[in-house]
């Protein structure tokens, strides 16, 4: 398909000058079609995205995208598809109007370019390269609370819409955006009703007591490999099946006394799987954000400081394991729309990794802001100059980033060194297969290529087991197969097993997510623990408990058998038994006994992302629950309503009888001593890591946390996977292995101060406890009991030291809650 060349309509102007339109590019630039002059934001909304204290809804969002699509060439605006609470998710597709008209064959293009094997010779690549638009992805308010960019988005499609400057032109010609007002809706509705109903208030400007998404909260942005949510699902879709776009910035805000405008390059440690080239990229596109803002007469913009790149499942890395440029800014706050105004000591106390404070120059920091009025309008301005920054390069370096793009798929094909590994094996007939169908579908939607086996291969030595398969992969051939794993030899393959070959577009996110995790230990002057940005371990076959095996040898051999390149997890469901996704509704069999009746605590006054994630698991596996508030729970013994309740993990004090309600955060003293009764009438309450020290407290359980009080300099590991030895022989322990991977993140290591009275269903292991991340300290957590229950009465207490359901991702623990909870029904 010949891309730009094949619309030549309209007229040719030569007004504007060569110069303008960089890279030499075919094809003509177009003048606007007449056509209705696009209605500013003004017009539709009514006051200006980035006045003081106004907030469209997403209602006026989409009203106002809709409008401008419906006049202008330049849209086409698409839904695809509904958020979780059913609002319509939107995105804009803004360029030319000859870009326009010929999307179907410039995404065509992209996929070629991503994946090297289906261009035929060097000339196509070049041709490519020299026609193909730059695909650059904008997401907008992620975060709810960072509601600025969200507002930001009308103006940013208006001016690209409506200009006719040749810097527009220009960006418009060589570029084609994807504009996403925000991949969280449902959290700007949240936003803007609360906004508006404390508008005036006290109250105004404070974040709403609530997740500002159903599920996750402001964990909706660590679900990009996991793709627990159906907003992920869908943007992960959008750029990495359909558009691959070269470059994605993700706009952001962050606390408010700290740098004016955090720009990449990111901080230390950058994630070993990312390539070297993207993170020179990132560099340089911050750079020009950074320059360019400061040269609008911005103040306190930071860069190399707080966001490090090591965490694989924010919208800031995700795209590095796409072979895309990964952009994200944080903005400094003001009071959702309401302006803040900052002093010159809270500047003076901020301080993070990479800044000293917010008044001190320096190298990466060297214009401190001084303090004053902080506005929604100066927000705006940051993101609008930083977009165009970033469209600005992409149409002028277009095809440097389109061949970097494609030569980094290249990359991912080129042959494994020798001795490393070549492959990842998930065997058949491991009995988890829900897990292995969520885990491979959750592969499969990202990018990833996954085969399955189709004929049983038996091994002819003991030592090393042999296999024989060829098989076609799209254009290159596989002639298979010796596998070998000296640790963890098999004797055959059987049929039904898949197979991840390292040698696809997308092998650095194959590597990231089923290799451990190795976070550096690193310390602060002072010796203690330098914090990670987020979590340091997260290998997925260990958190979903699904057996992979690295294959490290593969010998080629004559064969007819053949593999199957999967399309969906509906194919893997299909192979394994299980019901297929017809709907929206999860199809997963519900595990827990009829009759059964659960609660789960919900902290009405605080959203609690960890409740917010068990409710998730709940539902995504069908079990019927209901929400259980610190009122009610203090209100009566809730034992004539339910067998079980859960408490996700949390950590807040127990606030004293007759503490007025405004100030109450948790369950109060009162709600403890229901609890406690609900336990001795044969109630089950299930508590996770956080909530465990309070109850401990309150119902005088015979346990302590040995790791309370301990400093980061002795015992550290967040968010890491570590290895727990189980008692199998415990009911609540009913189909675990005795050797399992647990999350732990900042929890809980239990020692029995009564042993007499303590059940102990799982220790974490006597040696090699870390499996992945990052764990110091291995003495202080050896042998600590990590999954206890104690009987009371006529119930009982379980008390996870670990996150059994951590954002929905540790498939590989959930059995330990269905039990727990099965315990009741007996
Ligand atoms: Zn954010």
């Amino acid at each position: 398909m010949n891309l730009m060349r094949s619309v030549i309509v309209l007229v040719v102007i030569d007004l504007l000058g060569a110069t303008a339109f960089v890279q030499g590019r075919a094809g003509s630039l177009l003048a606007a079609s007449p056509q209705v002059r696009p209605p500013a934001p003004r017009e539709v909304l009514g006051f200006e995205p980035g006045d003081d204290r106004k907030l469209a809804d997403w209602s006026q969002i989409v009203g106002y995208f809709k409008r401008l699509a419906s006049v202008s060439g330049r849209i086409s605006l698409q839904e695809p598809g509904l958020t979780t609470e059913r609002r319509p998710l939107i995105y804009a597709l803004i360029s030319s109007e000859q870009n326009i008209q010929n999307l179907p064959a410039i995404r065509d293009a992209q996929r070629k370019l991503a994946d090297p094997r289906l261009i035929a010779s060097p000339a196509e690549r070049d041709r490519l390269i020299a026609e193909t638009p730059a695909v650059v992805a904008i997401t907008c308010s992620i975060h709810s609370t960072e509601i600025v960019a969200s507002q930001m988005s009308t103006q940013l499609a208006y001016d690209l819409a409506s200009a006719d400057d040749p810097d527009t032109l220009s960006i418009l010609h060589n570029t084609i955006l994807i504009l996403i007002p925000s991949p969280n809706p449902d959290g700007v509705d949240i936003v803007a009703n609360w906004y508006r109903q404390t508008l005036g208030t006290n109250t105004e400007g404070r974040e709403p007591p609530e997740l500002y998404h159903h599920y996750a909260g402001h964990d909706d942005n660590r679900d990009w490999f996991m793709l627990n949510l159906k907003e992920t699902k869908a943007v992960t879709h959008l750029l990495w099946k359909e558009w691959f776009p070269q470059i994605v910035y993700d706009v952001h805000q962050q606390g408010s006394n700290g740098s004016r405008f955090f720009v990449p390059p990111f901080y230390d440690p950058p994630n070993p799987n990312i390539a070297p080239l993207l993170l020179r990229e990132v560099g340089l596109i911050g750079h020009k954000m950074a320059a360019d803002v400061t040269a609008a007469g911005f103040k306190g913009i930071l860069t190399n400081a707080l966001y490090d790149t090591w965490w694989h499942g924010g919208f800031r890395t995700a795209p590095y394991f796409h072979n895309s440029i990964g952009i994200l800014t944080e903005a400094s706050s003001a009071r959702l729309m309401t302006p803040s105004n900052v002093t010159r000591e809270q500047l003076s106390r901020s301080s993070t990794r990479g800044m000293r404070s917010a008044m001190e120059a320096t190298t990466n920091f060297p214009n401190p802001w001084p303090g004053g009025t902080w506005r929604p309008r100066d927000i705006m301005q940051m993101e609008m100059i930083a977009c165009h920054a970033l469209l600005s390069l992409a149409s002028n370096y277009r095809a440097d980033y389109l061949r970097n793009f494609y030569e980094l798929g290249k990359a991912g094909l080129a042959p494994v060194d020798s001795g490393q590994t070549l492959a990842y094996l998930i065997p058949a007939g491991q009995g988890r297969d829900e897990n292995v169908a969520k885990m491979i579908g959750a592969l499969i939607e990202q990018g990833v290529e996954v085969y399955r086996l189709d004929h049983e291969l038996h091994g002819t030595t003991s030592a090393e087991v042999l296999a024989t398969v060829t098989g076609e992969r799209g254009a290159v051939t596989h002639a298979i197969v010796s596998i070998s794993d000296k640790s963890h030899p098999v004797a055959e393959i059987p049929a039904g097993s898949y197979i991840v070959f390292l040698d696809q577009p997308y092998r650095q996110n194959v590597l990231a997510l089923f290799a451990p995790q190795i976070y550096p230990d690193r310390t602060t002057a002072t010796g203690e623990a330098e914090r990670p940005y987020d979590v340091a371990g997260w290998t997925l076959p260990l958190t979903m408990g699904v057996d992979a095996r690295a294959v490290r040898f593969i010998q080629e051999r004559p064969s007819e058998r053949k593999l199957t390149l999967l399309k969906n997890e509906n194919e893997v469901r299909h192979d394994l038994g299980l019901t297929p996704w017809s709907s929206d509704k999860s199809p997963v069999a519900n595990p827990i006994k009829p009759r059964i009746k659960l609660a789960v605590y919900k902290n009405s006054r605080a959203g609690n992302m960890d409740e917010g994630w068990t409710r998730y698991v709940f539902d995504t596996f069908n079990v019927p629950y209901q929400s259980l508030s610190e009122t009610a729970i203090a209100d009566a013994n809730p034992r004539a309503r339910f067998d079980v309740i859960v408490l996700p993990s949390e950590q807040t004090r127990a606030t004293p009888d007759g503490e007025a309600p405004e100030t109450q955060r948790g369950i109060a003293e009162a709600g403890y001593k229901n609890l406690a009764q609900f336990v001795e009438d044969g109630g089950t309450l299930i508590c996770f890591d956080g909530s465990c020290g309070q109850l401990i407290k309150q119902l005088k359980l015979p346990l302590r946390n040995s790791l309370d009080g301990i400093r980061s300099s002795d015992f550290y590991c967040p968010g890491s996977v570590l290895r727990i030895d189980v008692d199998t022989a415990n009911p609540i322990a009913r189909t675990m292995a005795k050797d399992t991977s647990a999350y732990f993140i900042n929890s809980s290591a239990f020692e029995a101060t009564d042993s007499g009275k303590v059940q102990v269903i799982a220790r974490y292991g006597k040696e090699s406890v870390l499996q992945s991340g990052w764990l110091r300290g291995e003495d202080r957590i050896k042998d600590k009991i990590a999954l206890a229950e104690v009987t009371m009465g006529k119930g009982r207490v379980v008390l996870f030291g670990f996150r059994p359901q951590h954002r929905g991702q540790t498939w590989g623990t959930f059995p330990f809650i269905w039990n727990a909870i099965n315990l009741a029904g007996r």
